[in-house]
């Protein structure tokens, strides 16, 4: 439990009774991606339920999860799965704006959800992940990296 959530029953902001209680439902939704629409289904998302009108009612975590869902749909990295991409690059968000070529605010929407990267933006970024897994491979075999510059020289790009 975080940012101040009650365990017990909260009052509805509909009709004023305390009878609202968290639930988990799943959710289908249709969402409007870059070139297609798709039926997205998020699973396990909290909502609030007022056992007196019925009213249900979404916050900030249903949105992350529905998010979430979205972004394993439509096959782009999660806002979670960019931050911990960043963290293991050891790049600041300003390091990882200019790389990308986007604003640090893009950045920073990317990682807290309220924005989804584009397609092209999003194998940018898996790339860069996995230059530095082939990097961090060859150099960590001796053989393998005096055959790297050999190549590079050999090719003229050294
Ligand atoms: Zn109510």
């Amino acid at each position: 439990m975080k940012n101040g959530q009650h365990d017990g029953p909260r009052i509805c902001p509909s009709c004023k009774s305390l009878s609202l209680e968290r639930q988990f439902v799943n959710d289908r939704f249709e969402y409007g991606a870059e070139d297609k629409t798709v039926w997205v289904e998020a699973e396990n998302v909290p909502i609030e339920v007022c056992a007196r009108c019925h009213e249900t009612f979404r916050g900030p975590e249903a949105a992350r999860v529905r998010h979430d869902a979205i972004c394993k749909t439509l096959g782009l990295l999660t806002p979670a799965e960019i931050r911990n991409l960043r963290e293991r690059l050891h790049m600041t968000q300003e390091q990882f704006a200019e790389w990308a070529s986007v604003g640090v605010a893009t950045v920073s929407r990317w990682e807290r959800g309220c924005w989804i990267q584009t397609r092209a933006h999003d194998r940018l970024m898996r790339t860069l992940d996995e230059n530095r897994v082939l990097r961090e491979v060859v150099e960590s075999i001796p053989e393998a990296k005096r055959s790297l510059q050999r190549r590079l020289v050999a090719s003229g790009n050294g």
